[in-house]
């Protein structure tokens, strides 16, 4: 259906249908499971969610960067519909087909690096990074995993015990899986000009070395830009430096890019930016247009190594997913949307910037194209303002924004709209931020931009 690409309220947010879901929902669904939205979807597309009671918001978080090529993006619903009615499953461990090749034959073609290559693929996010690490794992013969502060790698155990932040993630659900050290990140924001990226790299290793020998690592896994922690961007030569130091010392450097992957920096992949070139590749969310699916695409003698049948899952690679992922690789590449990502960044850091200028709460605007945060602080400080930023969020919300948040302090807005929103929704969707912001907290009024 075609959404009309407008920001329309008929109804108080929630309406009367959403409040009956949720009143439905409450007694069906477990309390652990939390939502961003008061208001329950019931089409999407373009730069519009309308809601069960025909409420129209403007989209700037694609359900978690996943729609990044728009919720129905016209080749991934042609596709999907094809495969739907050829075969719904075999299971690729069963009796294989084209589709989960071809994924792999574009994975291997799409991610940094011109080394011969395989990809594995699977459901989830957390799955894939499993995966990564069990492939590291195997092919170095070594336990150890690096991973860094305020980092996010999913919710299964071994993920958990690599991502960083206790609540929600972590409280009550211990004990995690061992193996795992811990290291700083390049935080520019916090670290101040005094740590350049390869300051910050020498400070990690350090850290790490003093956790775990070399020797011992089978893995270093990093997200280029982190997502959940705040979309923190590493200082230039951070990145380059890790991955020279795993080099040397038989480490597989291991990119996260669930988040940060297809189009979605203004880069097909994050790393470029760096010009890094990972061991491993993770992916997932932007992936397949909305289905689930998820990769570990990387050097053909690491992904070779674990024995045949130690790979796999009843889902993996799934017929729809890959059907969809071939859809949205393909509308990427035709559509140009890396260069849309990078001009959506421009659009909305220039905004954002302004912001800062006038207001003293917005401490930081980082980010790279369609991934942009905003961070909140104490007033002229670093010290985070995670009330400030709920506040501005659900301030939006009721005017018909989707805006989430994110960050270990719960302080930063974070931007993620689809890569088929217009400018004039994207602006309208800044302006209804800003307005938010303004009105928030009348001790510090903002100026106008
Ligand atoms: C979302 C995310 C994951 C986990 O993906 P799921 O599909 O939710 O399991 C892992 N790493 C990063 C960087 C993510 O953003």
């Amino acid at each position: 259906m075609d959404i009309p690409q407008h920001r329309l309220l008929v109804t108080g947010v929630p309406g009367p249908r959403s409040l009956r879901l949720a009143a439905r929902r409450a007694a069906a669904v477990a309390f652990g499971v939390g939502s961003t939205m008061p208001v329950f979807a019931a089409h999407a597309g373009g730069g519009v969610l309308v809601d069960v009671d025909g409420n129209q918001f403007i989209d700037l978080g694609s359900g978690i960067a996943v729609t990044t090529v728009g919720a129905s993006a016209p080749r991934v619903v042609a596709a999907v519909q094809e495969q739907v009615a050829a075969f719904t499953h075999t299971c690729f461990m069963v009796t294989p087909y084209e589709g989960y090749v071809a994924v792999a034959e574009a994975l291997n073609r799409l991610t940094p690096g011109r080394h011969e290559k395989r990809t594995a693929l699977f459901n989830s996010g957390a799955e894939a990074v499993e995966n990564a690490v069990k492939i590291a794992r195997s092919a170095t013969g070594r336990p150890g995993i690096a991973v860094f502060d305020h980092a996010y790698h999913g919710r299964t155990n071994l993920t958990m015990a690599m991502t960083a932040k206790e609540t929600p993630y972590k409280q009550g659900f211990g004990p995690f899986a061992g193996e795992v050290v811990r290291a700083p990140l390049s935080y520019p924001f916090r670290d101040g000009p005094a740590v350049d990226g390869p300051a910050a790299a020498i400070r990690a290793i350090d850290e790490i070395r003093r956790q775990a020998a070399a020797e011992d690592l089978a893995a270093l896994v990093i997200e280029p830009i982190q997502g959940e922690g705040g979309f923190i961007e590493p200082a230039p030569g951070f990145l380059p430096a890790l991955a020279s130091w795993c080099r040397a010392n038989g480490v597989v450097f291991v990119a996260d890019e669930v988040q940060t992957g297809f189009a979605r920096t203004g880069a097909m992949f994050a790393c470029e930016h760096e010009g890094v070139v990972p061991d491993l590749v993770v992916t997932a969310k932007g992936i397949a247009g909305g289905l689930p699916l998820s990769a570990v695409t990387g050097r053909a003698d690491l992904m070779d190594a674990p024995q045949v049948g130690g790979l796999g899952g009843t889902y993996g690679g799934n017929p729809l997913a890959c059907a969809a992922a071939l859809a949205a690789i393909e509308t990427v590449e035709a559509g140009e949307l890396v260069a849309r990502a990078a001009a959506i960044g421009d659009l909305m850091t220039t905004r954002l910037r302004g912001l800062r200028a006038a207001d003293p709460r917005v401490g930081d605007v980082r980010g790279r194209g369609a991934m942009i945060a905003v961070e909140l602080v104490e007033p002229g400080t670093t010290t985070p303002d995670p009330a400030l930023a709920r506040a501005v969020a659900a301030a939006a919300h009721q005017q018909g924004v989707i805006v989430l948040t994110c960050g270990t302090d719960g302080n930063v807005l974070r931007l993620l709209p689809p890569l088929s929103i217009s400018d004039d929704l994207l602006t309208e969707g800044l302006d209804v931020l800003a307005g938010s912001l303004a009105a928030t907290s009348p001790l510090c009024p903002a100026r106008p931009v």
